[in-house]
């Protein structure tokens, strides 16, 4: 029986670090705490239309996840250092905001080492974690080194890219159950990896981090759901791991590709 019924954009799960995680969606001005949902049928309906994260401008398409065309070209949210770290320029006083720089970009950052779908090497803000972790549905992950600013984990990671991977498998994700890695050792092998001019920002004996996701079961067969060709999405919800809602029917929703897409949803 369907009780509630909520309208509003779309956007990113927020987490709270427990055993399991805990995720709200923020919808329409509620939070919807959806740990709640798991094992309940929920709808979600795409109502056709995109507004930017950022501005709320109506956009026919959404870049970079969620901006209109003009915010995607001049945002500092979608600078090209957001997604290739190394590329970052704040350090020498250049940035589409040197406000916004400062308070992202010229902080300290850590470079980690986390497994998803495999071993990857990451960057984030030190305020990111352990939400980039949960966002990324890292089952495990820990600390490598610590920088004083952005460009300086991006140079770290692109030097060990070479051994680790850093994009991830989003099936292997979240159909791989509680694969059990030492963590300590990974970080160990790494730093050993690391080229010289950097081994001064290895974080010593940091501890690793286990994360549980609020999952009944996966279902075998996993299909991507994308609202733009199905609009509708009705069943059970079987679990989250990641921005990914997972649904008995094997359908799974990653809420991040759908940020900003005015919907209603019913459960
Ligand atoms: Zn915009």
């Amino acid at each position: 029986m369907k009780s509630m019924k909520i309208r509003g954009n779309l956007l990113k799960l927020k987490s709270l670090m427990s055993n399991p995680i805990q995720y709200t969606l923020p919808l329409g001005g509620m939070e919807i705490f959806m740990n709640d949902l798991i094992g309940k049928e929920i709808e979600i309906k795409f109502l056709h239309q995109i507004h930017c994260i950022r501005c709320g401008s109506l956009t026919t398409t959404s870049f970079a996840q969620g901006y209109c065309y003009p915010c995607f070209r001049s945002a500092p949210e979608t600078e090209d250092c957001v997604l290739r770290p190394e590329l970052c320029l704040a350090h020498e006083g250049i940035a589409r905001d040197m406000k916004y720089a400062e308070t992202h970009c010229l902080i300290d950052h850590y470079v980690y080492l986390a497994y998803t779908s495999g071993m990857k090497v990451g960057v984030t803000r030190h305020t990111q974690i352990p939400t980039r972790w949960i966002d990324q549905g890292a089952s495990q992950a820990i600390k490598l080194a610590k920088t004083p600013n952005r460009y300086l984990a991006g140079c770290i990671e692109v030097d060990l890219k070479a051994h680790f991977n850093d994009k991830t498998n989003w099936r292997k994700m979240l159909s791989d159950e509680n694969s059990e890695f030492d963590m300590t050792e990974a970080a160990t092998e790494a730093a050993k990896k690391l080229s010289g001019e950097y081994q001064k920002y290895l974080v010593r004996s940091a501890e690793s981090v286990q994360l549980e996701y609020p999952v009944r079961h996966i279902p075998n067969k996993l299909s991507s759901l994308s609202l733009d060709k199905h609009d509708t999405i009705r069943s059970r919800l079987a679990g989250i791991k990641g921005q990914y809602l997972i649904f008995e029917s094997g359908e799974v929703m990653n809420l991040r590709k759908h940020n900003g897409y005015l919907v209603e949803m019913s459960y």
